[in-house]
């Protein structure tokens, strides 16, 4: 039987998605998927419908590229830093944990003036702190949602000064306004497409902007925007899954019909970690994420019997972040309902 995987990333996808993708492994228009020529008609169809479906899923207005680079999330620290420098050479960051806080250090080591505006550190980043802008900065970037310490933005920051966001870990889970932001980036490997590809959303004003005079050419997003996110030669495997897994968003009532029922899947757990005995969130309550659930036991002696339980109802990558402990139940869009009912039964037998 198939293991129901909670872990934070990579992580599922839609078994229809996994079943398609296997296919043209085999055979994709007479030739393997992964043997298929970057620039055959085939794959720049794929390529271009990949880009479409996330301009449609996300409303992303005409006026923003749309790019599938690699590198991950973690060469975005610098991407977007190098990018979006300005006259000030000075950029705010909130750091809200271990991802902001590795983009923050690309921001110093390009030797940007680097403003932590503001911090949740002190209490080990268990929620969303507030912020004051008042210094001239050439952007502001935060990490929407944090894989690691399960809190997320309930609302973006409304600042005058350009927004990039670093979304890796909620990224077409909802509904979000994408003319806020000059600049957008994720990591496919959460809520995409299997890892080995990053989405990049540019407004089309930001590009060419930066105040370093050179930046090396992969790493100048004009460079990819220029040539349709072919530049080079592109994860056409990692694309290709990606694409299928947006198709199967859009088929299956798009953003509007996943966040109702990621709320659902949040509202039932979180329920649950609020009214058994035995458990405790460790997220601040109007920061909590519906992506990824974090929550201990309230006693770690019953640690091994929890552990048992869950583990033999199939559940797998259930275990906390080194750095917080416990547990966290990631509910990324593949994820079912059933999924999260099998948990909660599992939680709730075990009070
Ligand atoms: C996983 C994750 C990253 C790191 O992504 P890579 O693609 O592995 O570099 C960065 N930011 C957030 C919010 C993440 O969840």
């Amino acid at each position: 039987m198939k293991k129901l995987n909670f872990g934070a990333g990579p992580c599922i996808l839609p078994e229809a998605v996994f079943e398609e993708a296997s296919k043209a492994v085999v055979d994709f228009n007479g030739l393997s998927i992964l043997e298929i020529s970057h620039r055959s008609p085939e794959f720049v169809a794929v390529m271009e419908e990949a880009r479409q479906l996330v301009r449609e899923l996300l409303n992303v207005p005409e006026d923003y590229t749309i790019l599938f680079l690699q590198g991950g999330a973690s060469l975005g620290f610098l991407i977007s830093a190098m990018n979006m420098a300005r006259e000030h050479k000075k950029a705010g960051y909130i750091n809200t944990g271990a991802w902001a806080s590795k983009a923050i250090i690309e921001s110093e080591k390009l030797g940007l003036d680097t403003v932590v505006l503001a911090s949740s550190k002190e209490k080990n980043f268990n929620y969303i702190p507030d912020f004051n802008l008042v210094e001239k900065v050439d952007y502001l970037h935060f990490t929407s949602n944090n894989t690691i310490y399960g809190t997320q933005f309930k609302e973006f920051p409304s600042v005058s000064c350009p927004l990039v966001c670093d979304m890796s870990s909620d990224i077409f889970s909802k509904e979000i306004d994408v003319s806020k932001f000059d600049l957008i980036y994720a990591g496919a490997q959460k809520n995409i497409g299997p890892a080995g590809s990053t989405l990049y959303i540019v407004k089309n004003t930001a590009l060419g902007k930066s105040s370093f005079k050179s930046i090396p050419t992969y790493l100048d997003l004009e460079t990819h925007a220029k040539k349709d996110s072919m530049f080079n030669t592109p994860p056409v495997f990692a694309i290709y899954t990606a694409m299928l897994n947006l198709r199967y968003l859009k088929q299956n009532g798009g953003i509007k019909e996943i966040e109702k029922l990621n709320n659902k899947k949040a509202a039932l757990l979180y329920s649950e970690i609020d009214n058994n005995p035995s458990f405790e969130g460790t997220a601040n309550k109007n920061d909590r994420s519906t992506m990824n659930v974090t929550f201990t036991l309230k006693d770690d002696k019953d640690a091994e019997a929890f552990d048992n339980a869950w583990k033999s109802a199939n559940i797998v990558g259930l275990k906390g972040h080194r750095s917080v402990g416990g547990y966290r139940a990631s509910m990324y869009n593949a994820l079912t309902i059933d999924a999260v009912e099998r948990l909660v039964d599992v939680m709730h037998n075990f009070k």
